[in-house]
């Protein structure tokens, strides 16, 4: 029986509900700002930490717990909650362990941005920052002070490409915390997007991940996740989401979850094509270095091949020192095929220059860095695009 309203009440209300049992198989993309609870015992009842129900659609919708519990499983973790950039997972993961007085450890090759937050918890919020080598491997242990609550990893590092031991670091961390102090180690573990290295069972207690690049896989969302074993340790990170707001729309959690089912084929594409491209790159002229950490002279190349399954499709290259700026400047334009953009991981090649020397301390060497994102064009394409670039230098 339908209740007796006006036009607009019939605008808002209906009592029409459609049919159970539709079965399809994409996941359901749920909007929702409000949640409805069925009365006002189950409101008061209702604790937004509990996964089990909905509270408000800051705090999750089936979308997005469906993408946290997908993406918690492709990581081997077991918690996993979302955010609306790459670089808001890592805010997270700052604001969620760090108080004033605490000291942070991040390694010098890490993503700029991972940076520039942890200067800015310097200069304002009463943090120590600092920035390690990243080889520094078990030697870690020596600069993990009493206050000492977060090590960053990141592997390899996603512009100069030395893959650190993970492992050197996680047990000089765990050794601390079984002496009692509160100290974990996060890894940005975007490059690896979780298929090419098992962060968890390397001894990492909380994976960072940019869905931005392969798990969305079109260069169309921006998105980020935290996965943890430990609940305990990820409430830490959720109360920093809710307190700060870190919700993400269901039509962009919608397209990450859209591009799951594809993503190893195409992190597979990725790291033939990149391969083929470097081996390439590695015997011309033009080129002093390809930094591709299946490669020998990639620094920690016998880390990755002891820890790693995989590579996929980004890596840099160090010209010859007598190209100057403005002539691999004039390469990187002539380039065709590849876009000039920053990120990685959607079916378009994409080159971008970094002024390597600035931002690493210790650089050896003068030879401009370019850093290529091997895309899912045929590389023989791109190989032919790239001979056709040095022309210009
Ligand atoms: C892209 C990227 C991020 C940040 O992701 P956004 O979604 O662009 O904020 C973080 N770390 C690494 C290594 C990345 O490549």
């Amino acid at each position: 029986m339908t209740t007796r309203k006006a036009l607009q009440t019939s605008l808002i209300h209906t009592d029409y509900r459609a049919p159970e049992g539709f079965g399809a198989l994409p996941h359901a993309i749920h909007h929702a700002s409000t949640v409805l609870f069925k009365d006002v015992a189950a409101l008061r009842a209702r604790n937004w930490q509990d996964k089990s129900g909905y509270t408000y659609g800051l705090h999750g919708t089936p979308t997005t717990f469906t993408l946290e519990a997908r993406l918690a499983e492709i990581e081997g973790g077991s918690h996993c909650v979302l955010a609306p950039s790459g670089l808001a997972a890592i805010a997270m993961v700052d604001f969620g362990l760090l108080r004033s007085g605490d000291d942070l450890l991040i390694p010098d090759n890490v993503y700029n941005p991972n940076r520039e937050l942890g200067r800015w918890l310097a200069q304002d919020y009463g943090i120590t920052t600092r920035f390690y080598d990243p080889m520094a491997g078990e030697g870690i242990a020596e600069l993990i002070r009493p206050n000492t609550r977060l090590v960053w990893t990141e592997a390899p590092g996603s512009v100069s490409m030395e893959v650190p031991d993970i492992p050197a670091i996680c047990r000089a961390v765990k050794a601390r915390r079984e002496a009692g102090q509160d100290i974990h180690v996060a890894i940005d573990n975007t490059w690896s997007a979780g298929i090419a290295f098992r962060a968890f069972d390397h001894g990492v207690d909380i994976v960072m991940q940019a869905l931005t690049k392969y798990q969305s896989g079109g260069s169309d969302v921006l998105m980020g996740a935290v996965i943890t074993r430990d609940r305990e340790l990820m409430r830490r990170m959720e109360m920093a989401h809710m307190r700060i707001g870190f919700g993400v729309g269901a039509d962009d959690a919608y397209l990450v979850l859209r591009g799951l089912p594809t993503m190893k084929l195409r992190f597979d594409a990725h790291d033939a094509g990149a391969r083929k491209v470097a081996a390439w790159l590695k015997q011309r002229p033009e080129i002093s270095r390809v930094l591709h950490p299946a490669f020998e002279d990639c620094p920690g190349h016998e880390t990755w091949k002891r820890d790693f399954s995989g590579a996929g499709g980004l890596f840099s290259v160090v010209f010859d020192e007598r190209y100057a700026e403005a002539q691999t400047d004039r390469f990187i334009d002539s380039l065709k095929f590849f876009k000039i953009g920053y990120s990685w991981g959607g079916a378009h090649s994409l080159c971008v220059p970094y002024r390597i020397q600035d931002m690493r301390r210790g650089w050896q060497g003068k030879g401009q860095l370019v850093r290529f994102n091997i895309g899912l064009e045929e590389p023989d394409d791109l190989i032919a695009d790239i001979e056709q670039a040095f022309g210009a230098l």
